[in-house]
């Protein structure tokens, strides 16, 4: 590890935490129960701010808003120019504020600074101006139909939306499922992490700042079980988007299920193979396979949390990447020379701890890491174990971590086989030279995104969700705008058409 990993702490100015209330229809407000939480900042445990903690009447209070809002409000009855214009000036107001957002979200979930400078924030404003643009070209069709009828169909807004966001990107997380919801002409209800609420409430500031009417974008900050089980169980929300644990997801659908039926989309993690054929380049390979799974500390869903390599590369690309590891800079998430902040929290922190042991036990070699670092805050060495069988637990979970397994292949079918070989299937990566390799493999690998000599090659246009359990339903591009839509057809008779 560099020299000052996980130890000193960077002397930055912290920006002042301005919003940690509720924010219903349109107004900042405290709790119903008038009960609060602490929010940490994972560098030392301490506590940042006392944040309103809603629960099922505060939700009872949002949705009722966001109901009124969209049966009688103005957003989803204005023109798509119209809100995309409000949505533009959101995306303005928050990159006027862009450091102070970035120190926000480095502080609640240990994010680097530098990073959330150039990716996290100017990328919410980037997706708020993707859907923006959209927002007025949300078509039907023109149907073909028998000669006796025409038809159309009308894309309408799907209604009140709840959406529930996960604590590892809290401002991406938060604008890949809002702007479309806007663009699109819903309300909504956001429960953000309670690990990380304070840009969500921020935004929502903003929102209000950027001309949303009131009721159109309400965030209730609260626990999972009571406030996101409130909004998953309402009976006036339409449709919940969630992104989180398999485990919640399926609490997700069961309370969509016994309530009123509501659409529902999960994003549910991963155990995403990267696959190293003999052909790669070394020094790519190894760079793309650690920053994939370093990259955030590894709180990634589509961390390349399973390296396999083919047999006639793998000892080069092992060296190289133990090697690279081993010069990772860990340290305060403040400091520009970090690659690689302290993970969210102290369950995370232990959760990722104890997935090593379980490592150790189950008989992988641990090459390197495997310790925490420093003497406070949540910081991890990073983590690569060799030897890993596919069935070992390290191999199978989702440890949401600096964690990497790797794992030797011969042929390309058994790559193929093993990489696929996982309740999940949210991406995949491959490094290869070969064309007929890349192409065979991105076919078959049974994975909602597949990189090839690439990793994390996010784009707003890119349609982004997974196979199998790693959920369904797809955040970013324009799948994303049409799930919160709803199609209607129309029909009318038609007589004596000449076609
Ligand atoms: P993780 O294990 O990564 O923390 P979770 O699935 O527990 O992921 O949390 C993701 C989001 O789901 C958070 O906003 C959390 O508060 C919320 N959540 C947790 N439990 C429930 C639940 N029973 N119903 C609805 N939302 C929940």
């Amino acid at each position: 590890m560099a020299e000052s990993n996980g130890k000193t702490e960077i002397k930055f100015q912290l920006p002042e935490i301005k919003f940690t209330k509720l924010f219903i229809n349109g107004e900042f407000v405290d709790s119903v129960s008038g009960k609060t939480f602490e929010t940490r900042d994972p560098r030392n445990g301490e506590v940042i701010a006392e944040v309103a903690e809603g629960d099922k009447e505060d939700v009872d209070l949002a949705v009722k808003a966001a109901r009124e809002a969209f049966d009688h409000g103005p957003w989803p009855r204005m023109s798509g120019y119209q809100r995309g214009r409000i949505m533009m000036k959101l995306a303005d107001l928050i990159e006027q504020h862009l450091e102070e957002l970035a120190a926000i979200d480095s502080m609640d979930a240990g994010k680097l600074f530098h990073i959330g400078k150039i990716i996290d924030i100017p990328g919410a404003a980037h997706t708020l101006r993707y859907y923006a643009g959209a927002a007025d070209k949300i078509h039907g069709e023109t149907l073909k139909m028998s000669r006796e009828f025409q038809g159309y169909t009308l894309r309408e807004p799907a209604g009140v939306v709840g959406h529930i966001i996960p604590w590892n990107f809290p401002t991406t997380m938060f604008f890949a499922k809002v702007a479309p919801a806007l663009a699109a002409g819903c309300t909504m209800v956001v429960k953000p992490a309670e690990q990380t609420p304070l840009s969500a409430l921020y935004y929502a500031h903003l929102a209000n700042l950027a001309g949303i009417p009131e009721g159109v974008l309400n965030v209730v900050s609260g626990f999972g079980p009571t406030a996101g089980a409130a909004l998953t169980s309402h009976m006036d929300v339409d449709k919940v988007s969630f992104t989180g644990s398999p485990e919640v997801g399926r609490l997700v659908m069961q309370a969509a299920a016994t309530s009123n039926l509501k659409q529902v989309s999960l994003e549910l993690g991963g155990k995403s193979p990267l696959i190293i054929f003999d052909d790669a380049d070394v020094d790519k390979a190894a760079e793309l396979a650690l920053v994939g799974i370093l990259f955030n500390k590894g709180e990634v869903c589509v961390a390349s949390s399973r390296v396999f390599v083919q047999g006639g590369i793998y000892d080069a690309v092992v060296e190289k990447l133990v090697e690279m590891a081993k010069n990772w800079p860990v340290g305060d998430p403040f400091d520009p020379s970090v690659q690689q902040g302290p993970q969210v929290d102290k369950v995370q922190f232990d959760r990722i701890l104890s997935y090593i042991e379980h490592g150790k036990r189950e008989g992988a070699t641990l090459l390197t890491g495997g310790n925490p670092l420093g003497d406070k805050g949540y910081y991890i060495q990073p983590t690569i174990f060799a030897d890993v069988m596919d069935n070992m637990m390290i191999a199978k979970d989702e440890i949401f971590g600096p964690v990497l397994s790797l794992m030797k292949f011969k042929t390309i079918e058994e790559g193929i086989a093993r990489a696929n070989a996982t309740r999940y299937g949210l991406a995949a990566g491959i490094v290869t030279k070969s064309l007929d390799i890349a192409n065979t493999v991105a076919r078959s690998v049974k994975a909602g995104t597949v990189w090839i000599n690439c990793y994390f090659a996010f784009d707003n246009d890119a349609a982004f969700g997974g196979y199998k359990m790693s959920g369904f339903g797809k955040d970013n591009g324009m799948e994303a705008l049409y799930k919160y839509t709803q199609v209607k057809t129309v029909v009318t008779p038609i007589y004596n058409s000449p076609w």
